[in-house]
């Protein structure tokens, strides 16, 4: 197995620039790591999963994912702008080709942002073919109206990939039809029928509110054919989720290194606090259950790069290190006593930037539910 190690080395070497202070300081005042991203777009890294031929480095999505998972180990945040590597991935594999020749160089040079993924609305929650936003064909274009809610960097990307109804659900055959994706140019649309409204949370990561009122997109812009969008973007998430779980591994190993150094140092009765097995065997187990899931992360990705199917993996692998990475947070936290809590070490803002991925791009129960009803051929629950 490559073990990626030309790559792992360049990704530390540029997070070295970008040390905890860095985005402790952007933490705190909720503002964007402009500079990080802009360096990581200007190594190339961001276009890792681009073609050579549309200007990127036309790496598979483990190599991608081990770009991710460095800079999580070094106690950044790639959630930042991990969307810019996969979101173009619909373009790539269901754009026209004038859509692909016109938007890919740009998104691989770092001129143009796509990391704004626009699916999930306040009513359909985890329901995603219950979504109302609807795009009506009026000539040669379409109106949108309808609401999206926390769709990340929207405020720092050009283009959204916005999943609509073109049909509702009520007059398709199949749920999943009658959806249709559209590639907005939010410079154009912003203020002429969409409004962004930014959602403070719990941790820095620039996620909004979008307002569709009768915003106008030429109907050029809709990717692949009307009403089978929600088949396009599946593949997508598979990605999305697979690179998540890259990133998960990242925190984890993030975590245990921490871990493993406070408990050797730290001395408390006379001793090492690292010799006790209270302490000892929890940053062990958080170990093991890094490594496990790490191996299906693996394991996804290398389906994914085959062209085969990883449905299956890519859900199992995102769950896995989500858990891992949020023992391993947990983990962490509790060896490090009071200065766990303390801002200047990180593990505070790591353990609060890991514990989206419980929740987000699908929850565990969501998973859980995929598995047995789709691998195990358990009863359908919803
Ligand atoms: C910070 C952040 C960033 C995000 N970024 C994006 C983005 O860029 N683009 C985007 O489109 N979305 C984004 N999301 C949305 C995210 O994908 C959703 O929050 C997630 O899919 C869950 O949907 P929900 O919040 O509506 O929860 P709900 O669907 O309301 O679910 C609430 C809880 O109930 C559980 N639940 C629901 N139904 C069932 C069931 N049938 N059985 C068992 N349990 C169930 C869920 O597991 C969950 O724990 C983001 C969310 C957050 C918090």
């Amino acid at each position: 197995m490559d073990d990626y190690q030309d790559i792992r080395d360049g990704v530390t070497a540029l997070c070295a620039e970008f040390p905890g202070e860095y985005w402790q300081k952007l933490d705190s005042s909720s503002e964007y790591p402009d500079k990080f991203v802009a360096e990581l777009t200007a190594s190339g890294y961001l276009a890792a999963l681009i073609p050579e031929e549309y200007g990127g480095s036309g790496l598979g999505v483990e190599a991608a994912g081990v770009i991710l998972e460095e800079i999580s180990r070094s106690g950044g945040h790639p959630g930042a702008c991990h969307a810019q590597m996969y979101t173009m991935g619909t373009v790539l594999r269901h754009g026209s080709l004038q859509q692909k020749a016109r938007y890919l160089p740009e998104i691989a040079n770092g001129n143009l942002r796509l990391q704004a993924f626009g699916v999930t609305e306040p009513a359909a929650g985890s329901d995603t073919t219950s979504i109302k936003t609807f795009a009506r064909r009026d000539g040669d274009k379409y109106i949108v109206n309808g609401q999206k809610i926390w769709i990340s960097r929207a405020e720092h990307s050009d283009l959204l990939l916005l999943l609509t109804r073109t049909t509702l659900k009520e007059q398709v055959t199949k749920k999943t039809e009658g959806l249709s994706l559209f590639l907005v140019d939010m410079n154009k649309a912003l203020g002429n029928g969409l409004t962004i409204r930014p959602i403070a949370t719990m941790m820095n990561h620039h996620t909004t509110e979008l307002f569709f009122d009768d915003m106008v997109v030429p109907a050029s812009a809709m990717i692949g054919e009307e009403g089978k969008g929600f088949r396009y973007v599946l593949d997508s998430m598979n990605v999305e989720r697979i690179l998540i779980a890259f990133e998960c591994i990242g925190d984890c190993k993030f975590f245990i290194e921490r871990a493993k150094e406070y408990a050797a140092d730290r001395k408390v009765f006379g001793r090492p606090i690292g010799s006790n097995q209270g302490v000892q065997f929890p940053i062990a187990r958080a170990y093991a259950e890094m490594r496990a899931a790490e191996l299906m992360t693996h394991e996804a990705a290398r389906l994914f790069d085959a062209g085969e199917h990883c449905g299956a993996e890519a859900n199992m692998a995102k769950m896995l290190a989500a858990d891992a990475s949020w023992n391993a947070g947990n983990t962490c936290l509790q060896t490090h006593g009071g200065l766990g809590f303390a801002r200047e070490y990180d593990i505070e803002r790591k353990f609060r930037e890991t514990r989206l991925y419980q929740v987000a791009p699908i929850s565990t129960n969501l998973i859980l539910s995929f598995i047995g009803e789709h691998v195990l051929g358990l009863p359908r629950s919803f």
